[in-house]
C-alpha cells in the first residue's frame, strides 16, 4: 500500500494505492479478506464505517439459521439438489445458485474451524432441522447469535493477518468511470472536523463491496440500529441492480429491534393499539375478527410463519401482518403486543383453537395463564432477552412494527460476483443472488460463497498495482471535486434539517413502498424523490462537519429509494402481481375480507414471471430497466478426466 496527497477543490485528500479494498466488516467483507490474503493476495485493507457496526454483528433471532449442504445421517442430498432448492425461489440465475451450493460445505467448514459453534453429535454429524422453503433438513444454528459468532471469529481470523482495517471510514463515493472502478471517496469520521483529514481517497484496482442490505430506506425496521447499507452510491457509479422489489418483511419490536417470531407469537399476546400518546388503547384484531378461535389460530401460526406471505393473507396468518399495518400505517396508531393478559381478557379456552395450535400447546404444558405466564414456561430466554434490552414484559408492553428484514434483489453479479462495473464485486446482502422466496438462512450461505468466490477471482485474474496517482486523478478528478463541492455546499448551515427530511422519506418509504405498495402512492413518492434529488444541494442543510456523515447518508438513501421505487412501479407496469412479502394494490384484484379498505384488493401472481428478472441501470437521474431470462443451472461435462484437465493446464476455471 503507497501513500500519496492530492488537491481535490483546494482540501488535502490522503489517497492510499493498493490492490483491493473490501467494504464492510460483516461477515461478507471480512472473509472476503480472509480469504484473499490466504490465496496470496496481501495488498488489500478493509474500509468501514464501523467494525462493530453491521447487521451480521447486530441482529439475531429465536434461533438464527444458516443453510448449507445436508452434512448428517441417511438423507441423501447432492450440490445440484441444492441448487435446485435455491433455484426454485424464482427468479434466481442458475449459475449462482450452483456456486452458493457447490461452495456451502466449503464455507461451512470454514467457519467450523475458525470457531463458530455450531452444534454436531457425538460422532461428528452437523445435524439439521428443516426451515422454510426447505425440502430437507439442511439448516443449522449456532443460537440467537450465530451471524454475530460469524464475524467475531472472522475478525480475528484478519487481525491475525494483520490486515489493514480504516475503522470509522465512510465510502460517500464510488469512483468509476466509463464501466471501471477506480476507487474510494471516503469521510475519515474521526476526523471530519479537519478539513485537510476530512476526506481520503482510496486508489484501488479492485473494490469488493460488502455494504449489506440498504436498510437505511426504512424508518419501520429489524435491521440493526444505526445499519442503512450503502446502494444508492453503487447505483450512482452505474452498477446494475436486480430483483429490487424481492424482500422480506415481518413483525417485530421496534426498541430493541428484534424479530417477534416463534414463541412469541405461539403464547398468544394480546394485540392492542393506542394513539400517539398512549391513550385510547383499543385490542383491534377482536374488531376485526368474529370468531376467536380462528383469531388465536392465527396469532399462534404467525410464529412459524414469520415473514409477511401474499399467499397467506386470505385464510392464513399473514392477515395479522395486515392489520398491524392499517393500524400503524393507515391510521397512525402505535401497536403493541402485551403479555401481561389474555386477547379479550380473563381465561383462554384453549378448545376454540384449530388442532395444530392447539396440540402444541397442549403437548408443550402450556395451555395455562396469562402470555407471560406461557413465555416464562415455554423460553424464558426470549423473556430475559427483552429485560436485557430494557424492556420487563411482566410490567410493561412491547412495541411492534411490520418491519423491512431483507433485501433478496440487491447489485447484479456475474458467477465471480462481479457486477457490471469491472473490478467492483458486490458480495453478502448487498448482492442480489436470491429471488422471491429463499429458504431461511440461505443469505448467511450466500455470503460466504460470494465474498469466497470474489476473491478467489481477484487473486487469480486482478492481480497487480492500480494505475498511479496522477491518471487516478486525471480519471476521476471530476467526481471527487463534485463530492466535495456538495459537503461543502451542504455544510452552509445555518441550521440542520437532514434529520428532519430523513424522517419523513423513511416514514413514507414504510408505508408506500414495503410490504404493501399502491402504484399510486409509488408514483407520488418517485416524483417527490426526484425533486429532493435534483434539488439535493438546495434542500438540504448542516450546521456542522460532524453531520456530514448523516447528510452524505441521506443522498444515498434518496437515490436507492429512487432506484427501489421505481423498480416497483416497473413492476407493476410490466403486469407484476402480489408475490413473496409484497401485496400491490390491484383495483380488478379480490379483497380477501369484508371490511378491508380498497388497497388490500389484489391479485395473486401466477408464477409466469419465476423465470424472468427484472434488471435497472440508474444513469443521468433516471432508471432504465432490462427484463432477461434466468440464466438456467449450468449443464457441463463432469468427467473427472476433463474437468482435471482444464484445471491442470490452465486454470480454466475463470
Ligand atoms: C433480524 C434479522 C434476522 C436475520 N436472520 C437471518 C437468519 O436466520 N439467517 C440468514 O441467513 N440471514 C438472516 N438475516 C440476514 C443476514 O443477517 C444478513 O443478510 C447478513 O448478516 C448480511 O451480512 P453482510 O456481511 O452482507 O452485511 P452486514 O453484516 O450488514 O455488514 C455491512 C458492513 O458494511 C459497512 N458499511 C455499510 N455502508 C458503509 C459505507 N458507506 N462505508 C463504509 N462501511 C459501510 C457496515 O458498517 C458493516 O460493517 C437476518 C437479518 C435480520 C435483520
Amino acid at each position: 500500500m503507497i501513500e500519496s496527497f492530492i488537491q481535490v477543490n483546494g482540501y488535502r485528500v490522503k489517497v492510499y494505492s493498493l490492490n483491493t479494498v473490501i467494504v464492510g466488516s460483516g461477515a461478507a467483507g471480512l472473509n472476503a479478506a480472509d480469504r484473499l490474503y490466504s490465496y496470496g493476495q496481501k495488498d488489500i485493507a478493509i474500509v468501514t464505517e464501523d467494525i462493530r457496526g453491521g447487521t451480521s454483528r447486530n441482529t439475531g433471532s429465536d434461533k438464527q439459521t444458516y443453510y448449507k449442504l445436508t452434512l448428517s445421517g441417511n438423507e441423501p442430498d447432492s450440490v445440484k439438489e441444492l441448487a435446485e432448492t435455491l433455484f426454485a425461489g424464482q427468479c434466481v440465475d442458475g449459475d449462482l445458485a450452483l456456486c452458493e451450493a457447490a461452495l456451502s460445505a466449503e464455507c461451512f467448514f470454514r467457519l467450523v474451524e475458525l470457531g463458530v459453534p455450531f452444534p454436531r453429535s457425538r460422532y461428528g454429524e452437523f445435524v439439521g432441522y428443516k426451515t422454510d422453503h426447505d425440502p430437507k433438513r439442511r439448516a443449522t444454528s449456532a443460537g440467537p447469535y450465530t451471524s454475530k459468532f460469524m464475524t467475531e471469529c472472522l475478525e480475528k481470523a484478519v487481525k491475525q493477518k494483520n490486515i489493514r482495517i480504516f475503522d470509522r471510514h465512510q465510502v460517500i463515493k464510488i469512483l468509476a468511470r466509463d464501466g471501471k472502478a477506480y476507487g474510494l471517496l471516503c469521510l475519515d469520521l474521526e476526523n471530519i472536523d479537519d478539513p485537510n483529514k476530512r476526506y481520503v481517497a482510496f486508489n484501488c484496482k479492485n473494490i469488493i463491496y460488502a455494504t449489506g442490505g440498504p436498510a437505511g430506506i426504512y424508518a419501520d425496521s429489524v435491521y440493526p440500529e444505526g445499519h442503512y447499507g450503502a446502494t444508492g452510491i453503487a447505483f450512482e457509479a452505474g452498477v446494475i441492480g436486480k430483483n429490487l422489489t424481492e424482500w422480506q418483511y415481518g413483525l417485530a419490536s421496534i426498541k430493541p429491534r428484534w424479530n417477534v417470531s416463534g414463541t412469541y407469537m405461539q403464547v398468544l399476546p394480546t394485540f392492542i393499539s393506542t394513539d400517539q400518546n398512549g391513550y385510547d388503547e383499543r385490542e383491534f384484531l377482536n374488531e376485526f375478527f368474529t370468531n376467536k378461535g380462528d383469531m388465536l389460530t392465527k396469532i399462534f401460526l404467525k410464529g412459524y410463519q414469520w415473514p409477511f406471505d401474499v399467499r397467506k393473507v386470505e385464510n392464513g396468518s399473514s392477515i395479522i401482518d395486515i392489520l398491524v399495518y392499517i393500524e400503524r400505517c393507515i391510521k397512525g396508531r402505535r401497536v403493541f403486543l402485551d403479555f401481561r393478559r389474555n386477547p379479550g381478557g380473563g381465561e383462554i379456552d384453549f378448545s376454540i383453537l384449530a388442532p395444530e395450535a392447539r396440540e402444541y400447546l397442549e403437548r408443550a404444558g402450556a395451555t395455562f395463564g396469562t402470555p407471560i405466564d406461557r413465555l416464562m414456561h415455554m423460553n424464558p430466554l426470549a423473556v430475559s432477552f427483552y429485560k436485557e434490552h430494557g424492556v420487563d414484559l411482566k410490567e410493561e408492553p412491547l412495541e411492534i412494527a411490520l418491519c423491512a428484514q431483507h433485501n433478496n434483489g440487491g447489485l447484479s453479479v456475474d458467477m465471480w460476483w462481479q457486477t457490471n462495473v469491472e473490478g467492483f464485486f458486490a458480495v453478502g446482502e448487498v448482492s442480489g443472488t436470491h429471488g422471491v422466496y429463499r429458504p431461511g438462512g440461505s443469505a448467511l450461505n450466500a455470503g460466504q460463497v460470494g465474498s469466497m468466490r470474489a476473491a478467489q477471482y481477484i487473486a487469480a485474474k486482478r492481480n497487480g498495482d492500480p494505475v498511479d496517482v496522477e491518471e487516478f486523478s486525471r480519471a476521476i478528478g471530476e467526481t471527487m471535486i463534485a463530492a466535495v463541492s456538495m459537503g461543502e455546499a451542504l455544510l452552509k448551515g445555518p441550521e440542520n434539517n437532514v434529520d428532519e427530511i430523513w424522517k419523513d422519506v423513511t416514514q413514507k418509504m414504510s408505508r408506500v413502498g414495503a410490504a404493501i405498495r399502491d402504484i399510486e402512492g409509488i408514483k407520488e413518492m418517485i416524483k417527490d424523490i426526484k425533486c429532493k434529488l435534483d434539488n439535493f444541494i438546495g434542500i438540504a442543510r448542516i450546521s456542522t462537519a460532524r453531520q456530514l456523515a448523516k447528510a452524505f447518508r441521506l443522498y444515498d438513501i434518496l437515490i436507492c429509494q429512487y432506484v427501489y421505487l421505481s423498480a416497483m412501479a416497473n413492476y407493476i407496469e410490466n403486469g407484476g402481481k402480489s408475490r413473496g412479502s409484497a401485496l400491490y394494490t390491484d383495483k380488478n384484484g379480490t379483497c380477501p375480507y369484508e371490511g378491508l379498505p380498497e388497497i388490500f384488493k389484489y391479485t395473486l401472481d401466477d408464477g409466469s414471471k419465476a423465470d424472468v428478472i427484472q434488471e435497472v441501470l440508474f444513469k443521468d437521474g433516471e432508471c432504465t430497466f432490462n427484463w432477461r431470462k434466468v440464466r438456467e443451472i449450468p449443464e457441463e461435462d463432469d468427467f473427472f478426466e476433463n474437468v482435471w484437465r482444464g484445471f491442470r493446464e490452465n486454470g480454466n476455471i475463470y
